[in-house]
């Protein structure tokens, strides 16, 4: 700005009343023809008096569930089962489980989130005082630990009688001797209800390798262990629910049968259902988001998928407490290519959140998310979270085991409508369970291992606080309050822009960041 006003006035006569405001605001970057993607478009950077770490990226995920990370992990089953899902919580986003199972499967993993605590083993190994030191032994071979909790009946939440520890038996020659004769009676415990740092302080004075906790009537409850201590730490901005259990969702299909499975899964504790279908608009999903709204109220419900406002209004009007937008973006996808039918994702986000922003309710951009640019654009363009597949596909926390292709290490990830996920089940998506031949809109791939989603996450945060640095802005709700009055400024890019835009001209070079959280042109 200092530099215009020393040019000479007259370069600028007649150009008083321009108002020098650079790109476009969003609405009429997406009243220009045609669909857009992520990739399509910048963010012209803003103003900055402030540091990344001032950035708050805490988010609605749903009308009554706020989140401190605007990330959510898909409902596929090479993405959100347990240990994704509790990652996802500890880490402040939420995680989805797939029903590509049994109900009692999904059950479960949802129960297993649920009982989750940080540092605190709840389903120990337990054996009984009848067991034998053989049977101490067998368990040292298949888990490879010892310190074992003895409780009156040998279940998991029996009552504490004893501890079985290395010391106990390693001099004893006769594996045939019953756990009542050598387990140690006087165990040092912890009562539940000690958080983690206060069971610690207990475990550091005990000097034991294991610390049982128990509940007033003396019933094992969970187990501390003196070498994990050091890998736990807090999570403050973990996604919790009122009970201080982590948050995690879990996904269902509109068929019928979702009545029975929503039962079990409200039960075991799932906090928010989202209702999995790849085109939302259908009778079949507005009676079931009726029939959740009116049987069970505490939970919220997030609908689709949608891209277009009509699509929005009548999951809105049932009762959805979310939108989930998308069809065809993701990775996997190749329902836009085999059906035509969906819409270019930056635009099907833009033009449903404009749509739901006034009914209160936030959307999740779901898909075609492949970096951390394009969470910026697609929070920037009015999503109030992320949903991403391929991103978290290669993470240890997702499903799966790594192999080797041409000395890579890789993980399997699929579509839900491959032709191998609707053979195990993912059809229900589709419409198409019941058809006799199948048409796949998903494929069957692989991604390369992205490490431990416990630093893979805090990498996407970081770099996506860097991200509102440059646009100038503190807040996903600060961000949504400039788009809307016009104050982000936004501009195409042209096929060159692209190219320029990315490492271009270099022989050779490799790109920093953790797996491919690159911006591809
Ligand atoms: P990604 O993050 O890998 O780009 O996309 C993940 C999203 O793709 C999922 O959350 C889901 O909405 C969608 N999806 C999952 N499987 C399939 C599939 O087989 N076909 C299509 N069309 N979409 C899929």
């Amino acid at each position: 700005m200092d530099g215009l006003q020393t040019q000479p006035k007259a370069a600028f006569a007649g150009q008083e009343e321009e108002t020098f405001q650079d790109g476009l605001s969003a609405a009429e970057l997406f009243a220009l023809e045609g669909g857009l993607t992520y990739k399509d478009f910048l963010v012209l950077p803003g103003f900055i008096d402030f540091h990344p770490s001032e950035v708050d990226l805490s988010t609605q995920l749903t009308r009554n569930i706020r989140i401190q990370r605007p990330m959510v992990s898909s409902p596929m089953d090479t993405v959100t089962e347990e240990r994704m899902a509790i990652a996802m919580a500890l880490l402040g986003g939420i995680g989805v489980v797939h029903y590509n199972n049994t109900v009692e499967r999904q059950v479960e993993l949802v129960e297993k989130v649920k009982r989750f605590k940080n540092g605190f083993i709840t389903d120990p190994i337990v054996l009984s005082p009848q067991h034998t030191i053989a049977d101490i032994y067998r368990v040292k071979e298949k888990y490879g630990f010892s310190g074992i909790p003895i409780t009156e009946d040998g279940n998991r939440t029996g009552k504490l009688v004893g501890i079985v520890t290395n010391r106990d038996v390693d001099l004893e020659k006769d594996y045939s001797v019953p756990l009542s004769q050598v387990m140690t009676r006087e165990v040092i415990t912890a009562p539940e209800g000690f958080s983690l740092a206060e069971a610690n302080q207990v475990l550091k004075e005990s000097k034991k390798g294991k610390l049982p906790i128990v509940n007033d009537r003396g019933q094992l409850v969970a187990l501390i262990c003196r070498s994990d201590i050091k890998k736990h730490r807090e999570y403050p901005d973990a996604s919790k629910d009122s009970g201080k259990r982590l948050m995690v969702g879990a996904a269902i299909s509109t068929k019928l049968e979702s009545r029975d499975r929503l039962e079990a899964l409200e039960a075991a504790g799932a906090d928010v259902i989202v209702i999995d279908s790849a085109q939302g608009n259908s009778h079949y999903q507005i009676e079931l988001i009726e029939y959740i709204k009116k049987h069970f109220p505490r939970l919220d419900v997030i609908a689709g998928n949608v891209v277009t406002m009509e699509q929005c209004k009548n999951l809105i009007r049932a009762g959805a407490d979310a939108l989930r937008v998308g069809m065809g973006p993701g990775s996997i996808c190749i329902t836009q290519d085999t059906m035509a039918v969906g819409r270019a994702q930056a635009t099907a986000v833009y033009q449903t959140a404009r749509y739901a922003a006034r009914e209160g309710i936030p959307v999740i951009a779901d898909g075609g998310i492949s970096n951390i640019g394009d969470i910026s654009i697609a929070l920037a363009i009015g999503a109030s979270t992320t949903m991403m597949g391929s991103m978290f596909a290669g993470t240890h926390e997702a499903p799966g085991e790594y192999y080797y292709e041409n000395g890579v290490r890789l993980k399997r990830y699929r579509g839900m409508a491959s032709l191998e996920a609707m053979e195990a089940g993912g059809a229900k998506r589709y419409f198409s369970e019941d058809q006799e031949i199948k048409v796949a809109q998903g494929v069957t791939g692989s991604v390369v291992d992205k490490g431990s989603m416990f630093q893979f996450l805090p990498y996407l945060v970081q770099g996506l606080r860097q991200s509102f640095q440059d646009m100038g802005i503190k807040s996903i709700a600060e961000l949504h309050r400039e788009a809307h009055a016009g104050n982000i400024r936004f501009e195409m890019r042209s096929l060159s822009a692209q190219a320029q835009g990315t490492v271009h001209g270099l022989y050779s070079f490799s790109y920093p960041g953790i797996g491919s959280a690159r911006r591809e042109p």
